[in-house]
């Protein structure tokens, strides 16, 4: 897909040149892109990792993966996994593999040298009152009796908390900074605390555990970042990123810098409430195709292409907004239909049964396959005179400018003739079962020697060969467009039940021999791609990956006018 939006003029960029302009780093230009391994990556870090890699293809600089995982009892190898395959799946490749945890003994050798410069203590007051001693955005922080603790009492306490002689929350070593700072951040912000806990890559030979802050930009340090790009959340955080980086001897010394983080519609992004969704089972997994992860992206048949350019085009800035969903699927159709291959599925199927077509006969179409109409890719398409046609395109008394079935009306079958609807039978109940047509054997590929005009085109698929196949018609995940609303209690009430309709219909027989992972084309009715997970051995599922058109729009329109 064509790059339409040119991002080489976002703002974290031009701080970049300017760093180069200056020599401040030599022109080395090294990102990183950092996720703490408690869950699968969504959209929102999707953002990230196109500004962090974008950022060093464009100047021809390096990015890192590093696992932020200093919070034990959250994390799992599994995650780990998960976040370097999605990684790559987007399209990019890290040119260096790194954990904070690898640098656990660095930053305790740091902790030590803050503890001798007088610049940390331990402190054991309990969590409550280090809360109340730290004071509000108004009102200044009290300091706390143990700030002034001899430093070899200090290293003692702190030794001690390492060898595990304490248990958790007993105490924490703070930085001494300003307890009447008007930053809360560098009101002798924590640097460890105890936390008993296995962790998924040093085990147990840890029982304290540096925080965020105390990790991160040593750790860009020790990595040679440059440009420790981060979400606006931190832009408090940066007075303490650079006291520590100051106040140690770190060999280098990054700079940070923040952009708004992605919010969209429709949409819960926090990795805390998409857990809630898995644990309580109220989705098929991380990877279930109405999830805004990464995972649950693809198996829905989202193009990482059509993700980037998603990406791209939003920008960054330093204000927070919430993107309308309507954009993410707009980036998708658009590249899909630039490259999905086309073929017929019919998913709502009624009868449709040609009375004049001569008995047993087979004919075979070469129908284009390739979105491009020059393309020269064909796929062969049989044609009898028992079909399967969508319930949809025929309305017993139709509206005006109905081009499609209806009594008395003719249309064309795409690829094969014009077919005329001489009756139709209904059941019992009143459903309709079957429509009976007579076909023009003089109109085969569309053209008519009296150059007759039918408007109207439909897709079918033969009874004899159609294959039985499930589709599964995808919906936003919840009924309101901002399930995170300030007035929402609990957010999983807001699942929508019907997010996920199941439909049973038929595909051609190309399609169901198709082995590859490609989203497809349904003509007329959406892009769609096999999901590997619910397939069975006799019966393919497919997700419907995005529709032709935006048609919830539509329906949001709606439901705002009835509210
Ligand atoms: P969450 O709040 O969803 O748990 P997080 O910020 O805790 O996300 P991390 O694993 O720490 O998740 O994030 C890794 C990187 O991705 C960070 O640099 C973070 O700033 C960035 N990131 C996370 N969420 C978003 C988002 N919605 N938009 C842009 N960047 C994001
Ligand atoms: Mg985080």
């Amino acid at each position: 897909m064509q790059e339409t939006l040119d991002s080489s003029h976002d703002f974290i960029r031009y701080e970049i040149r300017r760093d180069n302009e200056t020599k401040r780093y030599d022109g080395v230009v090294h990102t990183r892109f950092p996720p703490e391994p408690n869950g699968y990556l969504h959209i929102g870090h999707a953002k990230s990792i196109v500004l962090n890699f974008g950022i060093a293809r464009d100047f021809n600089g390096s990015c890192n993966l590093r696992f932020d995982d200093t919070n034990p009892s959250k994390e799992d190898v599994e995650y780990v996994d998960s976040i370097q395959e999605d990684i790559r799946w987007l399209g990019y490749t890290w040119n260096e593999l790194h954990f904070a945890s690898d640098y656990f003994e660095q930053l305790y050798q740091w902790a030590l040298h803050l503890i001798d410069q007088g610049l940390a203590y331990v402190d054991e007051l309990s969590p409550d009152q280090i809360r109340e001693y730290r004071g509000t955005p108004t009102e200044p922080g009290r300091d706390s009796p143990w700030r002034n603790r001899p430093v070899a009492e200090n290293r003692d306490m702190f030794v001690r908390m390492r060898n595990g002689d304490f248990i958790d929350g007993h105490c924490i070593l703070r930085a001494k900074i300003d307890m009447a700072h008007p930053n809360i951040n560098m009101r002798d912000p924590a640097l460890y605390r105890i936390r008993h806990a296995h962790h998924h890559r040093t085990g147990d030979s840890w029982c304290i555990y540096p925080t965020y802050d105390f990790t991160h930009g040593q750790s860009d340090a020790l990595e040679g970042i440059t440009h420790s790009i981060c979400t606006l959340e931190f832009e408090n955080h940066r007075p303490l990123y650079e006291w520590l980086l100051a106040h140690i001897p770190v060999p280098h010394t990054p700079r940070q810098i923040e952009f708004a983080r992605l919010n969209l519609t429709w949409t819960v992004m926090s990795k805390r409430k998409l857990l809630r969704l898995v644990q309580e089972g109220l989705v098929d997994g991380w990877d279930d195709p109405r999830m805004p992860t990464i995972s649950g992206m693809r198996r829905r048949g989202y193009t990482p292409e059509g993700i980037r350019e998603f990406c791209r085009r939003i920008g960054v800035s330093k204000t927070n907004s919430t993107v309308d969903l309507a954009l993410l699927e707009f980036a998708q159709r658009e590249d899909l239909n630039a490259r999905a291959r086309r073929f017929m599925g019919v998913v709502d199927p009624v009868k449709l049964t040609i009375t004049n077509w001569p008995a047993g006969h087979v004919e075979w179409f070469d129908a284009p396959t390739s979105p491009d109409p020059t393309g020269t890719d064909v796929r062969p398409v049989p044609c009898t005179g028992t079909l399967w046609v969508e319930r949809e395109d025929f309305v017993q008394d139709p509206p005006k400018k109905w081009f499609r079935l209806a009594p008395g009306k003719e249309v064309r079958l795409k690829f094969a003739y014009y077919v005329t609807c001489t009756d139709v039978v209904y059941d019992d109940s009143g459903a309709l079962t079957e429509i009976l047509c007579t076909y023009d054997p003089e109109s085969r590929g569309g053209e008519t020697p009296d150059q007759r005009k039918v408007k109207g085109t439909i897709h079918w698929v033969t009874r004899e060969h159609g294959v039985p196949a499930t589709f599964v018609l995808l919906e936003p995940l919840f009924t309101r467009e901002d399930p995170e609303g300030t007035d929402v209690d609990d957010f999983t009430t807001l699942v929508n039940p019907d997010s996920a309709r199941v439909s049973e219909g038929y595909i051609e027989p190309a399609l169901a021999q198709l082995t590859t992972d490609e989203t497809v084309q349904l003509l007329r009715i959406g892009y769609f791609c096999r999901d590997s997970k619910r397939d069975t051995s006799d019966r393919p599922v497919f997700n419907r990956t995005v529709t032709l058109k935006d048609s919830w729009a539509r329906v949001v329109r709606n439901k705002r006018e009835n509210e």
